[in-house]
């Protein structure tokens, strides 16, 4: 099987782009944590595997839709396949002990060949997880399973409940990194046709060649793909001007095991219910999606990122939120809480104070935008500090993962959450998320937080946790993360502004739709997939 560049075992990158810790960083957390460092992970080779290979019939049938060379049933191709890059899964990568494992991965070329796996996989008991890049971080690539087969697993069986829900022991990772093309350009209308496994730099850079981008830069960008950002409706770090990738998506070819879904006719349409809405989110538990039509946009000739300074978080959430209500609207804009901002500038030597606010411009031309900002930010209180802030903050806007892997080699544990609320439930959300985390954390911790996605009538707040290791970290981390999950349900907000659903959320995002809505979600699961093979137990309970 074709093996390209993904993220690392047991961590976010490979070891040669490893980032130390600065070292006023390191210092810091010597003085507050008593860090210890972990263990070296055990090797993907030698994870522990449960007695359960596919039956040769399976096998085979796998191998006839696909060819024996794309599929593998190697320990460490399952193992790197197991999990997303969540804290926890990487824990778990290090200990060697995997909450699940497929029995096989499979890497079908087309859109035609994900449809015979779908059968394959309804008419052998196997249940289907799509892989893009492998970087969620809700629990989204580890299904939750039926009963166990009692025979050979993948022996010819029906699988399904009349719930549409899986009674099967085993799955397959459906890894779409064969899907890699940019099928078509339409410079006229402004939109491209990208195959699902198509990692975002790649797509960017076939992009980059008809003269467009696709402007969906979130931190994961170096692995992600495009039908992960489309099945997690995800947003990038400049979607203040190029929106969310929701927003970027006219259009989807879907493979359920009931057949073909194409949506999105026309740029837009009154005809009905708009089905791409459907299967943007859905976490691989409708469909696999086998190619997406973005809009794209030219190629920025110019750009620009500033730091600004405010006095207070609140003060600055108030120009975020005049600048998103009224304009002009920058490309990138976020805004760093107070904690955050010192530690950023203990990391480059500076003790600036306050909060930090980065804003960028991209365009044909930037200056004329940057100015009219520049006026906005100083009737609000801001004060200027510059490009040489921003500059820093886009040359190391990916550094945070692998900073994460320094932390942990450290002997720390760090990890994120996200949400959104309407600008008014704003701060009592913010307040509330840090005293549930602190309050269910019990051991020495750091609460970091920023705006990341500003809207007319909102905002995304992401907070970054940093822990003493202390006993079972990963246990103390669940508990701080349903209590902080909690906060976020009782204070307005939502379980995810961008990292989905998956296994992790589910509880709560149960709790934001409503009984009725998981009903509804499940009627829907039940007709596409009425086996229940697609992704059993993510986005609702199987
Ligand atoms: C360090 C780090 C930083 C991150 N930063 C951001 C950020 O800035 N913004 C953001 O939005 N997210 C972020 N994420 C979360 C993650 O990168 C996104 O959820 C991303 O969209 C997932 O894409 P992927 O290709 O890796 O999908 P995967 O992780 O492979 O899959 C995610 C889910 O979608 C399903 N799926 C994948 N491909 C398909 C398909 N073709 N059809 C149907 N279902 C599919 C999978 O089964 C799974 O349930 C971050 C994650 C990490 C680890």
């Amino acid at each position: 099987m074709r093996k390209e560049r993904r993220a690392g075992w047991a961590r976010w990158g490979t070891p040669e782009h490893a980032k130390p810790l600065p070292e006023a960083v390191a210092g810091l957390l010597k003085q507050v944590f008593e860090v210890t460092p972990p263990v070296a992970p055990v090797a993907p080779e030698a994870v522990a595997v449960p007695v359960s290979p596919l039956s040769d019939l399976a096998l085979a049938a796998l191998a006839e839709v696909v060819g024996a060379e794309h599929v593998s049933t190697e320990i460490a191709e399952r193992a790197v396949h197991a999990t997303g890059k969540s804290t926890p899964d990487l824990f778990h990568q290090r200990s060697g002990e995997l909450p699940a494992l497929p029995s096989a991965v499979v890497a079908p070329a087309d859109h035609d060949q994900v449809l015979a796996l779908l059968a394959t996989c309804v008419d052998h008991g196997l249940a289907v997880v799509p892989f893009g890049g492998g970087t969620s971080v809700v629990g989204g690539l580890t299904p939750q399973l039926g009963k166990p087969a009692p025979h050979p697993i993948g022996t010819p069986a029906t699988c399904g409940t009349a719930t549409g829900q899986a009674a099967v022991g085993a799955y397959i990772s459906l890894d779409l990194r064969r899907l890699d093309r940019l099928v078509a350009v339409d410079p006229v209308s402004r939109t491209a046709v990208l195959q699902a496994g198509l990692p975002a730099p790649r797509a960017d850079a076939l992009l980059a060649e008809h003269g467009f981008t696709l402007g969906h830069v979130p931190q994961s960008y170096e692995y992600a793909t495009i039908g992960g950002f489309a099945a997690t409706r995800s947003s990038g770090q400049a979607s203040a001007g190029y929106g969310r990738f929701d927003d970027m998506v006219v259009g989807m070819t879907v493979a359920t095991p009931r057949g073909t879904i194409a949506t999105g006719r026309a740029p837009a349409s009154s005809a009905g219910p708009d089905l791409r809405r459907l299967f943007l989110g859905s976490e691989g538990a409708f469909g696999v999606i086998t190619d997406v039509t973005v809009r794209v946009r030219p190629l920025a000739a110019e750009r620009r990122y500033e730091g600004w300074r405010f006095a207070s978080f609140a003060d600055g959430a108030a120009a975020a939120r005049r600048l998103a209500q009224d304009g002009p609207r920058p490309t990138v804009l976020r805004l760093s809480d107070e904690v955050e901002t010192m530690l950023g500038a203990t990391g480059r030597g500076r003790g600036d104070g306050g909060c930090l606010m980065v804003v960028g411009h991209e365009g044909a031309s930037v200056g004329h935008a940057a100015a009219q900002t520049a006026a906005v930010l100083r009737e609000c209180g801001g004060q200027e500090l510059g490009t040489e802030p921003g500059e820093q903050w886009a040359a190391h806007r990916f550094d945070a993962p692998y900073l994460r892997d320094a932390l942990i080699d450290a002997g720390a544990f760090a990890e994120t959450l996200e949400t959104a609320a309407f600008w008014s439930a704003l701060p009592g959300l913010y307040e509330a998320v840090r005293e549930a985390l602190f309050a269910a954390l019990s051991v020495p911790s750091m609460v970091l937080c920023h705006v990341s996605h500003v809207y007319e009538t909102g905002a995304s707040l992401y907070f970054t946790v940093v822990t003493a290791y202390a006993d079972e970290p990963v246990a103390r981390w669940q508990r701080a993360k349903a209590a902080a999950s909690d906060a976020i349900i009782a204070a307005g907000g939502t379980i995810s502004h961008h990292h989905g659903v998956g296994t992790e959320h589910r509880d709560w995002f149960a709790q934001e739709v409503g009984p009725l809505g998981v009903d509804v979600l499940r009627a829907v699961k039940r007709e596409l997939d009425p086996a229940g093979v697609l992704n059993p137990g993510i986005l609702v309970e199987p």
